[in-house]
């Protein structure tokens, strides 16, 4: 990304031509232990309105070609089991994008080396709902990712257990390039559909731009909102960063760095609140914002990970309903 004085650098997942795409990268079917057939699974998400799906049984691919897909893009996906992590419990890794006929290995394989060999195959790797899985940064240090489930709405409906906000900034705090996902993690059991999704900025519909795209970052993941546009814009010597955030309608946004050193913002109204009956989103949405952060100074954007040098923020919001939205990382 650019760092040139007064040259706005968008945020790669805000930069690409093409179009935005709505879908869910988590589902399971009959063929493992989800309670519909794989084209009633597409019917499902098509009634969403959703673009695409990865139905992601486990340990094994459910072929795009056998199922009625009702208009969506079927991306051919797995969800393949892994040997124990540090402490103990074995855990899940999503492969995006992965030929149908490929012979997966052993469930019991180490996730570092499962993790490479997804990779290797042209996935899109993700660990899933690491904090359900009892996983430690550590283990996720270890594999081979581009990202985590940030948000699996299925799991956190199960167990709330579904979040790893605090693991993805950890890793990011210490050199991990991960992108965070939403997902459903649909097993058809509950309410286990449209809770979490991801918006893919990609060329075209079809598997391989949206694998390609989710690989490159190209996304950010929701349980509500939309995240139109982010850029950054570095001025005066590059002493100061701007961050420009553009929203569907929400009640506040967030810009996320290490630790406590985050900012937010609300409409201005808000801080003259003086009666519950004075809360009025219709009034008190907001749609834009820039955050603008002193670089020289201590803040949101000035600590880099420590020994690694790599600074990044991440840009939130959340709606009058709490439905949240995050962009992945933005390096620079
Ligand atoms: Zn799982
Ligand atoms: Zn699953």
């Amino acid at each position: 990304m650019t760092t040139e004085t007064g040259t706005p650098a968008r945020g790669p997942h805000f930069a690409g031509a093409g179009s935005w795409y709505r879908g869910n990268l988590h589902c399971h079917t009959t063929e493992s232990d989800g309670n519909l057939s794989p084209s009633d699974a597409a019917a499902g998400f098509a009634n969403l309105g959703y673009d695409f799906l990865a139905i992601t049984d486990h340990d094994r691919i459910t072929d795009p070609a056998s199922v009625d897909a009702h208009g969506l893009c079927l991306i051919p996906s797995v969800e393949l089991t892994a040997g124990a992590g540090l402490l103990g419990t074995e855990f899940h890794l999503l492969g995006i994008g992965i030929d149908p006929s490929t012979v997966l290995p052993p469930g019991t394989s180490p996730g570092r080396v499962s993790s490479a060999w997804l990779r290797e195959q042209g996935a899109a790797v993700f660990a899933a709902h690491p904090h359900w899985s009892g996983l430690t940064v550590d283990d996720l240090m270890g594999l081979t990712i581009d990202g985590i489930e940030a948000c699996n709405g299925g799991t956190t409906l199960d167990s709330l257990k579904g979040e790893a906000f605090t693991y993805w900034d950890e890793g990011l705090l210490r050199g991990a390039c991960w992108t965070g996902l939403g997902t459903d993690d649909t097993h058809w059991h509950t309410l286990d559909r449209g809770t979490a999704w991801v918006m893919v900025r990609a060329t075209e519909r079809t598997p391989a731009a949206l694998v390609s795209a989710i690989k490159a970052g190209h996304f950010y993941g929701s349980t509500g909102p939309d995240i139109k546009d982010v850029y950054l814009e570095f001025v005066d010597d590059c002493r100061v960063l701007k961050v420009h955030v553009h929203t569907s309608p929400v009640a506040a946004m967030y810009l996320s760095g290490p630790g406590a050193r985050s900012r937010h913002t609300f409409h201005e109204t808000t801080s003259g609140i003086t009666s519950v009956t004075e809360v009025d989103p219709a009034r008190m949405s907001i749609t834009s914002h820039t955050f603008e952060v002193d670089l020289t100074v201590s803040g949101p954007a000035r600590h880099a990970g420590r020994g690694t040098g790599q600074r990044h923020i991440r840009v939130s919001c959340m709606d009058w309903n709490r439905g949240r939205a995050w962009s992945n990382p933005l390096f620079f």
